[in-house]
């Protein structure tokens, strides 16, 4: 598909966008996916310690996991994809940005606007009382190995505010994810296979409210089929050259 005949459909629908983000936006950065990112881990799959059963069971293992992925997390930067939304938003076409991915790097490439449907790696939180801390520095996820408890009420241990597997998404979070896609009249779906509900359903919302669905990723995806135009290749390529030709060609 021409990148210039999707950016003339976009104009014209006097754009107000919305965008959906997966995995595939964090690779450039360095951030690998669940799976192999450290030989020490190669064994245990997400599925197993990414749970609420896993953390009653073995805190300690979760929490060294967790540790792990820190580590490499603060080596990754936001890439020109990332850098490509923040755009959007100070050009006033962004209404929001969905993301599944729990790094923070939206945040860190200077978006303000975003919803982190899968929680943040970042923070921790009480498991009981409402407290919750940033945990990212350095001295605390590199140097800790002991078990990080509440400093409020002292007996309860903290966890990654992140949504387990076998959790449901907080309601505050979903509910701004489906007002921006009602609020929006075009759609990118970035590096996101559309597989995991119920992130997966807001294409289907933004198709029903006739917004426009572009997608950016490296390949066909489940929701190719109903997207309007799929641009495919690196989303850290595609999508920067489909930014700056918008603002562009919207001055
Ligand atoms: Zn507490």
């Amino acid at each position: 598909m021409n990148i210039d005949t999707v950016i003339e459909t976009v104009v014209e629908k006097k754009p107000k966008i919305v965008s959906v983000v997966g995995a595939g936006i964090s690779k450039a950065s360095g951030m690998p996916t669940f799976r192999g990112e450290d030989g020490l881990w190669n064994n245990y799959r997400a599925e197993e310690l990414a749970t609420p059963y896993a953390f009653s069971r073995d805190p300690k293992l979760v929490w060294d996991w967790y540790r792990a992925r820190m580590r490499i997390l603060l080596e990754a930067e936001p890439n020109p994809a990332h850098c490509s939304l923040t755009k959007l938003e100070e050009k006033n076409i962004s209404t929001g940005i969905i993301t599944q991915n729990v790094d923070g790097l939206h945040e860190i490439a200077g978006s303000k606007k975003i919803v982190e449907v899968h929680g943040r790696i970042r923070y921790r939180r009480c498991v009981n009382c409402d407290h919750f801390e940033r945990w990212d520095s350095n001295e605390k996820a590199q140097k800790s190995i002991e078990l990080p408890y509440c400093p409020k009420c002292e007996t309860n241990l903290l966890r990654p505010d992140v949504v387990w597997f076998g959790e449901t998404l907080d309601s505050q979070s979903w509910q701004q994810a489906a007002e921006w896609t009602m609020q929006s009249n075009v759609m990118l779906v970035i590096g996101t296979s559309g597989v995991v509900a119920p992130v997966s359903t807001l294409p289907i919302y933004a198709k029903q409210n006739n917004s426009l669905v572009i997608e950016f990723n490296i390949e066909q995806t489940p929701i190719s089929g109903y997207c309007d135009y799929s641009l495919f290749g690196p989303c850290e390529e595609t999508l920067p050259e489909f930014t700056d030709k918008l603002i562009e060609r919207m001055k």
